[in-house]
């Protein structure tokens, strides 16, 4: 039995190599942690700024065994890890947060709004898909246009199509790959926003100020943040954050992706059981940043406090976009986020930057 706060020099293990895994190792160091990552993709983001790195399948015991000797807790940086891959963990006594349930319920659209629901966090009207020919009678009930998307693995606006209209259904079915499905009732939102929040290993929360984002192409293009909220706004989604958490008995930070209605009220989108794109402003905009604060939170220690500190628009540089790194480098506003990604591929998320917007 591991015994909290776990002291410097403790390990962190992390399932996943990519930016959100170097950005969490990279905090882990600033406390005198060490991070062993375990990723199937061989000189991944995160690797490259880590003590070790087992290279191997999700599914592979001996490597399994040993990632679960090596660390302290593990962790995951993306929540499409297989969930046999966190059970075979721990069964051979490894410490996993998120726990499993947080992950169940963020891995298929249809339980976590089914979950959201139960705890009193409000969503979209919404109808499980499990063959075409439920397809009629839920968008007559939900309305069109609706929108299709995979119960499982979509993410930035993949594998999900509007229906317009009564007829398109056979085709939306097939453009999602014809696979298990979510019909959703299209939120008549007003803005995108996301609260980040925290709880530890005894309970204690934290919460992060709003953040306003914009998409493109499905895809997060901006934060903007602190978002301009009344406190009633911020209260609403507060308790939002607070229910979601204590009903999954959560460790660590997690995004949650609301829309505003123009009546005020929020809605859930999604919710990621981890650190999340929409949080990577506080890097350079509030006392602690949400890396260190999941490191925090995993690591039994007390949370940090999440006050902003300065006005903060994040921009993701996406493909291409990050050759324009040497104008960044030079311009005082811009605190630049490299991932280190070998390969630059069309719409990659190849790194980030804050601009500083001035004070609070
Ligand atoms: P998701 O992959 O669920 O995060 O969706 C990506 C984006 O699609 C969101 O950020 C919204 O802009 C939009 N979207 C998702 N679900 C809905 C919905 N039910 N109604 C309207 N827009 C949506």
């Amino acid at each position: 039995m591991m015994t909290f706060p776990l002291a410097p020099g403790s390990t962190i293990g992390i399932l996943g190599g990519g930016q959100l895994g170097r950005m969490l190792a990279l905090a882990a160091a600033r406390l005198g942690l060490d991070v062993v990552i375990y990723t199937p993709d061989e000189d991944s983001p995160a690797s490259r700024v880590v003590r070790e790195t087992l290279v191997a399948p999700y599914d592979e015991p001996v490597s399994l065994a040993a990632f679960a000797r090596l660390c302290d807790v593990v962790t995951y940086e993306f929540e499409n890890v297989p969930a046999a891959t966190v059970d075979s963990l721990i069964a051979l006594g490894a410490d996993v947060a998120p726990g499993p349930k947080a992950l169940a319920v963020a891995q298929d659209r249809v339980s976590e709004k089914t979950y959201l629901n139960s705890v009193g966090a409000p969503t979209v009207a919404f109808a499980a898909i499990d063959a075409p020919a439920d397809i009629p009678a839920a968008a007559q009930a939900l309305g069109h246009p609706c929108l299709l998307k995979t119960r499982r693995e979509g993410y930035d606006g993949k594998g999900q199509t509007w229906i317009e209209k009564l007829a398109d259904e056979a085709a939306a079915y097939q453009t999602i790959g014809a696979k298990p499905a979510i019909l959703e009732a299209r939120a008549d939102f007003v803005r995108e926003l996301s609260v980040i929040a925290a709880r530890g290993r005894d309970g204690e929360t934290a919460i992060y100020p709003l953040g306003e984002n914009h998409h493109e192409g499905g895809v997060l293009r901006r934060t903007v943040a602190p978002a301009a909220a009344d406190q009633a706004l911020f209260d609403q989604a507060e308790r939002i954050a607070l229910q979601i958490m204590d009903g999954l008995d959560y460790v660590g930070v997690i995004g949650v992706e609301l829309f505003q209605l123009a009546d005020g009220q929020l809605l859930v989108n999604e919710i990621a059981p981890r650190v999340h794109n929409t949080g990577h402003w506080t890097q350079d905009g509030c006392a602690v940043d949400q890396f260190e604060q999941h490191i925090r939170a995993i690591a039994g220690w007390p949370l940090g406090s999440t006050a902003a500190l300065a006005r903060v628009e994040m921009l993701n540089l996406l493909g291409e976009e990050v050759d324009t790194w040497p104008k960044l480098a030079a311009d005082p506003d811009a605190r630049l986020h490299l991932y280190g990604k070998r390969e630059t591929v069309p719409g990659r998320k190849m790194a980030h930057v804050n601009r500083m917007r001035g004070p609070l």
